[in-house]
């Protein structure tokens, strides 16, 4: 599919939740949806909601003032883009009537359709839930919250992504970057390599003699060749003087302990140890806390729902969307978590009018940047097929193998186009 097919898809989704604008009955009045989580999929949904039925009263649970994107963060390690660039506020959203509480959500009464926070309780006739990730703390020895204020995982955005910027400033040249990639399913599956690379390109210009280690947990990662292309070409990979050295499984990769003090990882299966500057480790992970306290998680870790409906499994009236949810084979990605926000968006308000449901469409496009003119992506396009989202063959695309150098620098500027639209659709 070429590039214009894809927008004429995009935008079609776009159109399809909107069509609900054309009559506001007044049969959804007084009714209620809370929304906990005001990242890519909860803001997207809120807004959303508001701009398809104005007599829906839509109020958003977010425990931050300002919200840190993961996506593009990596650009802010490398030390290519302003770390104010990634931060949006939720004012926004209020110019749609979305009522904004910065609380934490602490609880959820799917029988009284209660949500509790810090400071109150909210009452819905439908949840929407997404709060991102948590991480699997008790899968490396040593490693847990409080050292992670020391040993950034840079996983969520935000202090963690200023953190490990600033380690890797005052790392002196000759010094050892060590990433660590755990176990899959994990938020954004080519994020850690997308990570080396801006750090690679980093070291490279300022601090020459240095290297970058990643410790994989597996034996292949996500558009792996690509990767390796690149590298061979921007960061000497595969040759004595390579920026970056990538160990998988096989080959000791798997990190099952930390040592702070010492700087130090221990790895699995060879018991071998690696000595880093600037360690970054990036935990196994599972849905985000409030999950597991509204009973809404499986024992995978993750939110099982109708992938039709995005209503939860366990618990009926309860939406999941975004990296909580079990919706492959939708990457876990911002992209993603936007496009099943608004399709669940009209799947509420099509519920509370009792109206049926049409048949939506979801996009995702990840995009990597490899270098400050080597960018590459994958994009897909996914429908229902007796009611499991199915990828449509033939639909999205990745990057080619055999793309020039103007592709790859376009790719970079169709990256950030894409970031300022995306952010303009969840915040704007
Ligand atoms: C390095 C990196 C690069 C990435 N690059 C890309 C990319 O190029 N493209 C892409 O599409 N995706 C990318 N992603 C993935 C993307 O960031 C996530 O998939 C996306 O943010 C998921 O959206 P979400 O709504 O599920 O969670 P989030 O965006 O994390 O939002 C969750 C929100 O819920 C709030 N919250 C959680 N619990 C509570 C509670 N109890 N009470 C109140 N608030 C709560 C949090 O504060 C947060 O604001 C990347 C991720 C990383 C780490």
């Amino acid at each position: 599919m070429n590039r214009r097919n894809f927008i004429k898809i995009t935008a079609g989704v776009t159109a399809a939740a909107m069509t609900g604008c054309t009559t506001i009955p007044t049969r959804t009045e007084n009714k209620r949806v809370v929304v906990i989580g005001g990242g890519a999929g909860g803001a997207t949904a809120a807004k959303y909601i508001r701009k398809t039925d104005q007599s829906i009263e839509v109020t958003l649970i977010e425990q931050n003032k300002h919200y840190y994107t993961c996506f593009l963060s990596n650009e802010v390690l490398g030390g290519w883009r302003n770390f104010d660039s990634i931060k949006f506020s939720y004012d926004g959203l209020k110019k749609y009537g979305v009522k904004v509480v910065h609380n934490r959500a602490t609880g959820i009464d799917p029988v009284n359709k209660l949500v509790t926070t810090q400071s109150g309780t909210f009452h819905y006739d439908r949840l929407i839930v997404s709060p991102g990730i948590d991480f699997k703390w008790e899968t490396i020895e040593g490693y847990n919250e409080s050292v992670a204020e020391k040993i950034p995982h840079a996983w969520n955005s935000g202090f963690q992504t200023a953190l490990l910027r600033k380690q890797l400033e005052a790392m002196k040249d000759g010094g050892r970057v060590i990433i660590t990639v755990p176990r899959r399913p994990f938020r954004c599956h080519p994020g850690p390599y997308g990570r080396a690379s801006v750090i690679a390109d980093y070291l490279k210009q300022h601090k020459p003699k240095s290297k970058v280690l990643i410790l994989e947990a597996s034996e292949k990662f996500a558009q792996q060749k690509l990767f390796i292309q690149a590298w061979k070409k921007l960061y000497g990979y595969g040759t004595d003087n390579s920026i970056i050295e990538w160990l998988p499984f096989s080959e000791g990769g798997e990190v099952i302990r930390v040592d702070a003090k010492k700087r130090t990882v221990y790895t699995e299966p060879f018991e071998d140890q690696h000595v880093g500057d600037v360690l970054n480790v990036i935990p196994q992970q599972k849905a985000g806390k409030i999950a597991f306290l509204g009973d809404l998680v499986d024992e995978t870790g993750w939110c099982p729902i109708n992938q039709k409906t995005f209503e939860s499994e366990r618990h009926k009236d309860i939406h999941i969307i975004g990296d909580a949810a079990i919706a492959s084979p939708m990457a876990r990605a911002a992209n993603a978590a936007n496009s099943q926000a608004k399709v669940c968006a009209l799947v509420i308000v099509k519920a509370l009018r009792g109206e049926e449901m049409v048949p939506p469409f979801f996009i995702n496009a990840c995009y990597s940047i490899l270098g400050k003119e080597y960018g590459i992506s994958v994009a897909a396009v996914y429908h229902l097929e007796d009611d499991k989202i199915k990828w449509i063959r033939g639909a999205g695309g990745i990057s080619p193998m055999d793309g020039s150098p103007e592709l790859r620098k376009r790719e970079v500027l169709y990256a950030h186009s894409w970031f300022k639209n995306l952010t303009y659709d969840i915040f704007g």
